[in-house]
């Protein structure tokens, strides 16, 4: 009687043993799964500002290439351009109407404003 007492109470320990391995296993594999979602997410997040910072190399790339130009056939010589952006434009003395003297910081303001400025819309930057 005493020895199926005992074989009793070590089956109930088996018993929870089990138990608590299986939960432990459990435990073990959500957190285990979660943390392998936060590095997706991560990676994701990576990829996603890559190639925002591609976006704005290429939009750079787009501005580095336009051209500033003065369409001569249109502008007829009154000079506001040069008086609003001196840093682009100048005055041909030869030929009474303006001309692009740099191309470079075409973001500026003042450039911005000469063009909308102009009588003629002469001033070109495609
Ligand atoms: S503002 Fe326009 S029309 Fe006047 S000089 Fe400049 S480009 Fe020519």
């Amino acid at each position: 009687m005493k020895k199926q007492m005992t074989e009793l109470k070590n089956k109930k320990i088996l018993i929870w043993l089990g138990v608590f391995i299986s939960l432990s296993l459990g435990i073990i594999y959500k957190l285990s799964s979660d943390s392998t979602k936060i590095t997706e997410t991560v990676e994701e997040n990576k990829v996603e500002n890559k190639t925002t910072i591609n976006n704005e190399e290429e939009n750079n790339e787009q501005v580095e290439f336009k051209k500033l130009s003065i369409l001569t056939n249109k502008c007829r010589g009154c000079g506001r351009c040069t008086r609003i952006d001196p840093e682009h434009f100048e005055m041909n003395r030869e030929t009474g109407k303006a001309m692009v003297i740099s191309s470079t910081n075409l973001k500026s303001e003042s450039l911005a404003l000469a063009i909308q400025s102009c009588p003629d819309s002469a001033i070109s930057l495609e």
